[in-house]
């Protein structure tokens, strides 16, 4: 593949030639706002159909809109792909393999000089023509064609001129549309067929130096030699103009597949403005790459057998692009946080807690202290087991960080709080007195096992009640009045931190009954 500029005539993308197709595929952002899940997904789809191929996924920037064209809006593609582990394979090397990472990824702001001679060949060969209409002119030709009770499109009235209009100067150049019938085969959709007539002639450029998407996008799709475009249904309208421009080129035309569009729960359009739709932020909120890969994987195709929890591996082997549904697939961030749990309670403790470590930062938790392992673990077991004893409840990491506080470090509660219903402070006291002597002469390894733990405490629960003994031990080992049973917290903090929080309980009794 030759992404270079041609050298003096213009070059002709290869025709398809008899030889099995190498799949050649891409995602084409555009660096102008937050990388969105909708263009997640659809990077997601090209990439399993490239891995499932053996093919090539190529990122292409698509930054000709330059004022709206940001940097930031660029590193968020590369950091998000690569966080989803959807990984390009940018170019070819000068022998022609793949090699990843010295030829791209491509920007059109760098590859103005190619389009610019595409430009110049369609202008030469009167396919296109600068058009000198002013923004007025065409207001005023709208009108006149809906006046006329026409549909409005541009009229073609500087298709023809002999010589520029004298006084005025190009404003854009257009591309002269023919009157066709434009037919393809859409890998989701089937058969389309289009009347190009209705179209009028398209603005595929602003100037020689200025194209725009509908011009680059082909230029590129063939120089790169891409096999099956495969993007959001939002493009489904500019694909006859596309195949347009490519016959006029001598390009051929790539396979085309368009996914449904993502669809709010009540099924309204998913913006591309809103930032809550910004992948990163699902990042932030501590959801799983792996997570958002099996979800976004489901946006639009299911695997055959009812398979819902799924790694990218499976999903490489079982995509099926032909059985991706043409109607829009809604986005319930129910069944995200569902797959989220699925997919940490999948994971290895150790990894979980990996996962879960810049969210306790984020949240402010110091996690390098707050408990005595009962296993005599290392560094980090406390907060395997913090994540494990969350795993129940938490659908994300950051709920796991957030809901695992109190296990680092106990807040601050009014003692009263200790004291079970219709008890006195005087039960309190006496109720932890005892469950801490109980504790302390429990045998080695009763603070790994919950049970154990359960069967130290039942005779005091036997003499004194359920709620009188476990309702003032919880609260002595949480600080709170909601929290896991008071097994499971000593589990989790161990031994001596559970002694120390009882202890700590039984002086705020002291002192609130002094
Ligand atoms: N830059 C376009 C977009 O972000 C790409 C469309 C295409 O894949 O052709 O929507």
């Amino acid at each position: 593949m030759d992404t270079a500029a041609p050298k003096a005539s213009v070059m002709r993308a290869p025709q398809p030639s008899a030889e099995k197709e190498r799949v050649r595929v891409r995602i084409a952002p555009s660096p102008t706002g937050p990388l969105h899940v909708g263009t997640a997904r659809t990077a997601l789809f090209n990439w399993l159909f490239a891995r499932q191929h053996g093919g090539t996924f190529v990122l292409r920037i698509e930054d000709t809109d330059r004022e709206r064209s940001k940097k930031e809006y660029e590193d968020a593609i590369f950091e998000g792909l690569s966080w989803l582990g959807l990984d390009w394979d940018e170019g070819p090397s000068p022998d022609g393999g793949p090699d990843r990472g010295s030829h791209g990824p491509y920007r059109q702001t760098e590859r103005t000089a190619i389009y610019r001679r595409y430009l110049e060949d369609l202008l030469e060969r009167g396919e296109a023509y600068y058009c000198y209409c002013t923004k007025e002119d065409l207001e005023a030709q709208r009108q006149a064609m809906l006046d006329a009770g026409l549909p409005p499109r541009y009229g073609g009235h500087c298709r023809s001129l002999a010589a520029p209009p004298p006084g005025k100067k190009p404003q854009v150049i257009r591309f002269r549309i023919p009157e066709v019938t434009v037919e393809f085969t859409d890998m989701i959709h089937g058969k389309a067929s289009f009347d190009a007539g209705l179209l009028g002639d398209q603005v595929i450029a602003k100037d020689l130096d200025t194209p725009l998407y509908n011009f680059a996008v082909v230029v590129d799709d063939a120089l790169m030699e891409i096999t099956h475009v495969i993007r959001g249904d939002d493009h489904f309208s500019n694909t006859p103009k596309q195949i347009l421009v490519q016959r006029a080129l001598g390009f051929p035309t790539p396979h085309y597949a368009h996914l449904p569009l993502i669809l709010n729960p009540d099924r309204s359009k998913m913006s591309k403005r809103f930032s809550d739709v910004a992948l990163a932020n699902y990042r932030d909120r501590g959801y799983l790459p792996d997570a958002i890969v099996n979800f976004l994987s489901l946006l639009g195709w299911h695997p055959k057998e009812d398979h819902e929890v799924f790694d990218r591996a499976f999903a490489v082997e079982h995509f099926d692009i032909g059985r991706v549904q043409q109607a829009g697939a809604v986005f319930n961030e129910e069944k995200l946080d569902w797959l989220n749990r699925e997919h940490m309670k999948r994971m290895p403790l150790a990894e979980l807690a990996s996962a879960a470590s810049p969210f306790f930062a984020k949240a402010g938790i110091d996690t390098s202290g707050g408990g005595s392992p009962p296993d005599g673990g290392q560094d980090g077991t406390l907060l395997m087991r913090a994540a494990a004893l969350q795993l129940s409840r938490a659908k994300t990491l950051a709920e796991i960080a957030e809901s695992s506080r109190f296990l680092f470090d106990l807040p601050a509660y009014d003692p009263n709080l200790l004291v079970w219903k219709g008890n006195s402070v005087r039960h309190a006291t006496a109720s932890l007195t005892d469950a801490a002597a109980a504790l302390r002469a429990s045998a080695p390894g009763d603070f790994a096992s919950r049970d154990a733990l359960l069967q130290v405490l039942t005779p005091l629960i036997d003499a004194r009640g359920r709620g009188a003994v476990l309702w003032p031990l919880r609260v002595a080992l949480s600080g709170q009045a909601a929290s896991p049973d008071p097994m499971e917290i000593m589990q989790v903090i161990g031994k001596e931190e559970s002694l120390a929080r009882i202890e700590r309980a039984l002086r705020g009794l002291a002192s609130s009954s002094a």
